[in-house]
């Protein structure tokens, strides 16, 4: 069954002494939600991530890791293979992140091996995708996304597809406090449903959740959620102070 989720990713944020707050934080605020509509999950900076495994044991969120490597073990200075992060209890893992595929040359191969060794080690992948600017200006944006998910995704089976999580984040959105209007999103997130369905059928793409990302926010959450093939949100900056990400949580119907 397709799930609504509301995932924060903290990014390169936050000293663990600040961590632990904002954990505590959003622990108290999750206490008082009566009708939790959605799964949560944390995606804190490694250093942090057994902090909010072991503080997720006495609330109701779960805990994902931003990157992982696309090796399995060996010789590959500061990395963090697939296997550690099962080691740690952790279920979920961003990849293919439009800051990594920027800053670190995250291509749709290395996507596609970050999945494989992610889902070897049972941790669902969130798999992000989104257009920059230009591409959108020169209408190529279903383009853009159709490539990075068949490349990334498609050489999956529909069963290792069934793990997947999408993350619908136009590059010109991501902390620009530019948000693509929820006719935008609505439009992204039928076209990937439909490429999905194009490849493994109605029933895995009815039940694969397609999240939206990009300066998502306490204000604009509701009206991009009420949207039938948005399922959720990636948060950056939002997911930085607890009631901000408390009220995006609370904004499902
Ligand atoms: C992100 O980095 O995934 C993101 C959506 O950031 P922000 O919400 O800050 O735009």
């Amino acid at each position: 069954m397709r799930r609504n989720i509301v995932a924060g990713n903290w990014k390169m944020n936050k000293r663990f002494e600040e961590a632990n707050e904002l954990v505590n934080d959003l622990m108290d605020c999750l206490e008082k939600i009566d009708d939790l509509k959605a799964e949560v999950i944390l995606c804190p900076p490694f250093p942090y991530l057994e902090l909010c495994t072991d503080m997720s044991q006495e609330s109701y969120f779960a805990v994902g890791a931003q990157d992982v490597s696309e090796h399995e073990s060996g010789a590959y200075t500061g990395e963090i293979s697939a296997s550690m992060l099962e080691s740690l209890g952790l279920d979920y893992c961003i990849v293919g992140h439009s800051e990594r595929r920027a800053y670190h040359h995250e291509t749709n191969a290395v996507v596609a091996n970050k999945v494989k060794q992610l889902l070897a080690n049972k941790i669902s992948p969130i798999v992000c995708c989104g257009e920059v600017l230009s591409e959108r200006e020169a209408d190529k944006q279903f383009d853009v996304v159709r490539e990075q998910i068949s490349e990334s995704l498609f050489g999956l089976n529909a069963e290792e597809f069934g793990k997947i999580i999408i993350a619908y984040e136009p590059v010109w959105a991501i902390g620009t406090g530019k948000t693509a209007t929820p006719e935008q999103a609505q439009e992204m997130h039928a076209f990937i449903r439909s490429i999905i369905k194009e490849q493994y059928g109605a029933e895995v793409a009815d039940n694969t959740s397609i999240l939206y990302g990009g300066s998502c926010n306490a204000k604009n959450a509701e009206e991009l959620f009420a949207n039938p093939d948005v399922d959720g949100g990636l948060i950056g900056g939002a997911s930085l102070k607890a009631e901000d990400f408390a009220k995006i949580i609370i904004s499902f119907k």
